[in-house]
């Protein structure tokens, strides 16, 4: 059976028995996976420091036909940001992340754009880079590439374009904004001025500042942040567990 090599970031472990691993990661090229990795926990040789939370590692595998889990043979760590799992702010919001990422992916389900943005926010939460502007930048495109994205062109209700000029109010259970003579803005229904519909477009369409600095206006993320939060809860049905710890 051939050895398939991905890198790919370690999302979940749980200990099996006295030596086994059952590892959950999203490899850059086949989407989230699950496999078994035998002996572990004893032959660290195979497996150096490279199956904790969050590590991007380089990983050896062989599938089966018709089984679920695969079989780890070695991995390779690349990247392992510790501090995602020794400051309790960035734990929280990194396993926001991947929480989101496994429920917008189900097993098998390839996206090499989605393994991309999990990798840049866990390096950039590992730098220290602003966990606000991360975390809405995370959400709007993550939602995206799960087919979720805002639709923001046009009003949901009357289909007027919508020119980046007045405030516009988002509707959930559309999928996308309205205009102030379609829909009032309430708790519900939050508003948002036309540099917050122009960045949320942006981080959409996959906006990452290779060069400048990572940060988005406070006044955006206030108004972005209950917007993304209504629309993640509506799509995906509730709220999600990690999302208590990160007030
Ligand atoms: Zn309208």
């Amino acid at each position: 059976m051939k050895a398939h090599v991905s890198p790919s970031i370690i999302l979940r472990i749980k200990e099996i028995g006295e030596s086994d691993l059952v590892v959950t990661f999203f490899s850059a090229d086949r989407g989230r996976l699950r496999g078994i990795a035998k002996g572990a926990r004893r032959s660290r040789r195979r497996f150096v420091n490279c199956l904790d939370h969050f590590c991007l590692s380089t990983l050896e595998y062989t599938e089966k036909p018709g089984r679920d889990l695969c079989f780890l043979q070695s991995g390779k760590l690349l990247e392992n940001f510790p501090s995602l799992r020794s400051d309790y702010t960035l734990l929280s919001l990194a396993s926001y992340m991947v929480e989101l990422a496994e429920i917008l992916f189900p097993l098998r389900v390839a996206d090499s754009a989605m393994f991309e943005l999990l990798k840049k926010c866990l390096g950039a939460l590992h730098e220290g880079k602003e966990k606000e502007t991360l975390r809405v930048l995370f959400e709007a495109r993550a939602m995206t590439l799960g087919g979720y994205g805002i639709q923001l062109h046009g009003c949901s209700i009357c289909k007027r374009p919508y020119e980046g000029e007045g405030r516009a109010v988002f509707k959930c259970e559309r999928g996308g904004i309205a205009c102030l003579k379609c829909a009032r803005e309430t708790a519900d229904t939050p508003g948002m001025n036309p540099l917050s519909v122009g960045t949320l477009d942006r981080l959409q369409s996959g906006w990452w500042p290779e060069h400048a600095s990572l940060h988005l206006e406070e006044e955006v993320i206030q108004e972005l942040r209950p917007v993304l939060a209504r629309h993640i809860e509506y799509r995906i049905g509730r709220r999600l567990k990690t999302s208590t710890s990160l007030g």
